[in-house]
Parts: C-alpha cells; structure tokens; sequence
C-alpha cells in the first residue's frame, strides 16, 4: 500500500495524483499512544461469526472510490475496508445524536448498543441526552440491549437532540471525567465538523478515546459515501405527499400542487421522489437555477400542461430559488442555534407567484394546493432497507472503534462500508450533477423544461464538464 503519513500521524491521500493507489487512512489511537493495551476480539469465538469465511478485515483491505480498471494494479482514492479486526480494546462508550431528526437514528442507536454488547461484551453505553450540550448540562441514561430494543420502530431520537451548544472543552472534559473511550456521534456536517473538533481535543491531550462519526443527513449530500441513511424512507413517504396534490389538483379546475420537499442544497430527495412518482409534471432543485417569464420559463410550461392536462404537480426542493424569493421578501440573512442560515419558503412564495401571473396576467383562474410534508417526513420510522442499512452503518462503526480507529466516520463506498476520516466528509457536499444521467433522466421523464437559456445553469454545466474532465484525466494518469 502506497501511503503518506500526515503530521498528526495519520496516513492521508498523497497530493500526488499520479501514485498508483493512494489510501486515505484513518487514524488509529496508536498513532498517539504508544502503549495501548488490546486483546483479541472475542468474535474470533462468537456464533456470529463462526461460519464467516473470512472473520477479520486485513489491514491490508480498502475501498476504491472508483471502479478504475487498470491493467496491472488498482489505482485511484482508496478507504479503509470497515469490519472486524483481530484485536480489541476495554471499552466504556456513549452515544449522542445532534442536528435535525432523520428516519433511521433509533435503528443506529439501538445496534450501536445491541453491536457493543451482543459481538463484544460491553454493557457499559452510555446515553448522552440532548445533543452536544448534554455532555455538560444534561442528564445521562445508560443503554442496554433491553432498553433500547424496540427503538427501531418509532421516527425521532431515542436520546433527543438539539442544535447548538458545542463546546467542545467541556464535551472533552466531560468524557475525561466520566472515563468514557469510546464515543459515538450521529448527525449531520455541522455535527460531524463537532466531532472532529472533539477528536482533534481527544488528540491533543492524549486520551485513550476513538471518536466515531455516524453521518445523518436526510438529503443525501453527504461526499464521498454512496447514500446517507434515511434517505430512502424520505423518497417513500415523499411519495404519499405527491399523490395528495395529484388527487388534489385532478379534482378541481386548473388544479396546480406544489409540493415541498426536503434538500437545502441539493435536490436529492426532489428528484428521486419524481422519477418514483410518475405523477410530478416538474421538479425544481437548487443545483438548477429556473426562471418565470418569458420563453422555456415556469409560467409558460405550467399552461402548456393545463391546457394539455387540466392539472398539474410541482415537487421542489427547499433549498431552490432562494435567490428570488430573499430578493421578494427582503429578509433578513436570519440563523439557526448552530449557526446555518435559516432558508425562506420557496413553497409559499413560488405558489404565490403562480397564482398571481394567472390570476392578474393571464385572467386564468387556478386552483393552487400546496403541501409542505416535511416534518411528516423526517418523524417517520425507517423503512426496510434503511434499517438494513443503520444496522451496517452501527456495526460498522463498532468494529471500527473496537480496533482502535479515530476520528473516522462509517459509510459505503462503491458499495463496500469503509472509514472515512471525517474531514473527508465535511469539506464538500454533494450534489445532483447536471451533467450526470440521473438529472437527464429526470428530464426525459417529466419532459419539463431544462431552463438552459438561463446564464447560471450554462455555468454550471459548463463547470461541472470541466470538473469531469478533470477528475477523468486524474484517474487516468
Ligand atoms: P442537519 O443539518 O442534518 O440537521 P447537522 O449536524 O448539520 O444536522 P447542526 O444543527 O448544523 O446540524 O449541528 C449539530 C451540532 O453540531 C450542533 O450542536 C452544533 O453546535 C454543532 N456544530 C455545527 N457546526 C459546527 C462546527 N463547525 N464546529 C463544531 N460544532 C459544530
Ligand atoms: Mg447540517
């Protein structure tokens, strides 16, 4: 294995992008400890894993990013392959979840603890209620296999959550104090930026603690993993929402149903919930800038299919238009607790508009029915392949911990589970590529207007040809 060590010791990705294979290493807690006691890992004698072919992960596995085919040898960004290890530490650990509810948190918390205690042997979990500020304000409960067992069946957080608060000194002190080595934190980027910061505090004062990030985030852009948890059930449920406005709009003259959906920066959940739904005549997302008036604009499209259809459905993101609506309402550059800039509904102001160019305009009358199912959304428990998933997710983030990994968040990766170091995962977000099939898809299905005359998605497009370009020479060197 190619690999560099960085300064604090960890082994990150070379800059050298013509190394053959480059790996993107985690750290390890004996990066900064020399004497750290393990033993071996009990799963080796466990039923579990008794007819395994292969129990433990080699140090020698990891994760392309991308599928390269080379002639001679793999090449490209490669991850840690999560699992298993040979050797095990003594563990007292604790949980916390923190940002915003997404379906599937109860699953993880329930087999973080079912994980620790059914594969290693640890009855010590602890409960960090109320996000961050629980570790210094809040009380504590413990977490047994018993207590948490049937979690997975309702939406929320178990332990509660809230925004705010990281102070990340008195989160260290407070594990310090109460002797835990192990911690796990589920949430979304500003929680995981929260738990590097703690790792960085663990490091600094060389604590035997592994810091493990479990990434949440209900519109799928979090970077480099394939698909975050709860994203799926969102899509799904999203699904009963588009039907209502569709039964509402085919019910009525001129029907026309927005439907608001979740996606601050990409339109993720937009856009597979309209590729699902068939009932969607457009979907709007922030990577596509649209506009209103004038030729291939919203307002001329919306009439061609009433004319054609006498209804129509509009699914958009939360996160798109924000430019026209700030530009409407003159709003204040408002925040939340932890900081993020609190979005204006674009639902609300878009069917406004739509109501008033047919109604003054147009002397049309429309039926305007807008729905707003976010938090319908978000409380719901996770679905069947979600709380697969949450299972591999906790697991994985148990194995990884147990070996004495830090700083690392869990994820797949071309569909194999790896450690991330979780600055990977905080430095970029994803987001739905113009350029890419899916959105190509997702216009040959609603057959809306792409809104490419606009300058800003001529930028875009072209920026993100570009990047391709880029990252394929790259790959190819
Ligand atoms: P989501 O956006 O999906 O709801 P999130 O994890 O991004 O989830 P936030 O409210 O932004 O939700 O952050 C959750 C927690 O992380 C808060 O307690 C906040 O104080 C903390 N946090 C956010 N950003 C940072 C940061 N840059 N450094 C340290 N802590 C942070
Ligand atoms: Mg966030």
């Amino acid at each position: 294995i190619k690999a560099q060590s960085s300064t604090n010791g960890a082994i990150n990705a070379s800059e050298d992008q013509n190394d053959d294979f480059i790996l993107e290493d985690v750290p390890h807690l004996t990066d900064f400890l020399t004497d750290l006691p393990s033993y071996p890992n009990p799963l080796k004698k466990s039923q579990a894993y008794a007819i395994v072919k292969r129990t433990f992960v080699s140090s020698e596995d990891a994760v392309a990013q991308k599928i390269v085919v080379q002639k001679d040898s793999p090449r490209g960004l490669h991850f840690r392959r999560a699992g298993p290890r040979e050797k095990a530490q003594e563990v007292r650990s604790c949980v916390v979840t923190c940002g915003g509810l997404c379906p599937g948190i109860n699953t993880v918390i329930r087999e973080i603890v079912c994980g620790l205690n059914n594969m290693y042997g640890v009855d010590e979990v602890l409960g960090i209620q109320g996000g961050y500020r629980g570790f210094y304000s809040k009380n504590t409960i413990q977490l047994t296999p018993k207590s948490v067992n049937d979690i997975h069946k309702r939406g929320g957080t178990f332990l509660q959550t809230s925004r705010g608060g990281h102070d990340t000194n008195k989160i260290v002190d407070n594990i310090q104090d109460r002797g835990i080595n192990q911690v796990y934190i589920i949430g979304g980027d500003g929680t995981q930026k929260g738990a590097a910061a703690i790792y960085k505090e663990v490091e600094k004062r060389g604590l035997k603690v592994a810091v493990a990030g479990i990434p949440k985030t209900i519109d799928n852009d979090i970077a480099v993993i394939d698909k975050s948890f709860g994203f799926d059930t969102a899509v799904e449920e999203a699904q009963r929402a588009i039907n209502a406005a569709h039964v509402e709009v085919e019910s009525v003259q001129n029907g026309i149903g927005i439907v608001k959906l979740m996606g601050r920066y990409s339109g993720f959940i937009a856009m597979h919930a309209t590729l699902a739904s068939r009932d969607v005549d457009c979907c709007l997302i922030p990577e596509s800038p649209f506009y209103l008036e004038g030729q291939g604009g919203l307002f001329e499209f919306v009439e061609e299919r009433l004319k054609e259809n006498g209804h129509m459905v509009i699914v958009l993101a939360e996160g798109a238009g924000q430019e026209y609506v700030a530009q409407t309402l003159h709003a204040d550059d408002k925040k939340d607790a932890s900081g993020n800039r609190l979005l204006l509904d674009v639902g609300l102001w878009l069917t406004q508009k739509i109501k008033d160019h047919f109604t003054n305009i147009r002397k049309m009358d429309v039926n305007m029915k807008y729905i707003d199912p976010t938090y319908m959304i978000r409380a719901i428990p996770s679905n069947a392949s979600d709380n697969i998933y949450c299972t591999l997710l906790a697991q994985s983030a148990v194995h990884g911990a147990m070996a004495g990994y830090t700083g690392f968040t869990v994820g797949p990766v071309n569909s194999r589970h790896a450690y991330i170091p979780i600055s990977r995962v905080t430095e970029t977000q994803n987001i739905v590529k113009l350029t890419d099939r899916m959105w190509a898809r997702l216009l040959a299905s609603t057959n809306q207007p792409s809104f490419l005359s606009c300058e800003v998605v001529q930028e875009r497009v072209n920026k993100q040809i570009f990047d391709d370009i880029h990252n394929m020479k790259i790959t190819s060197t």
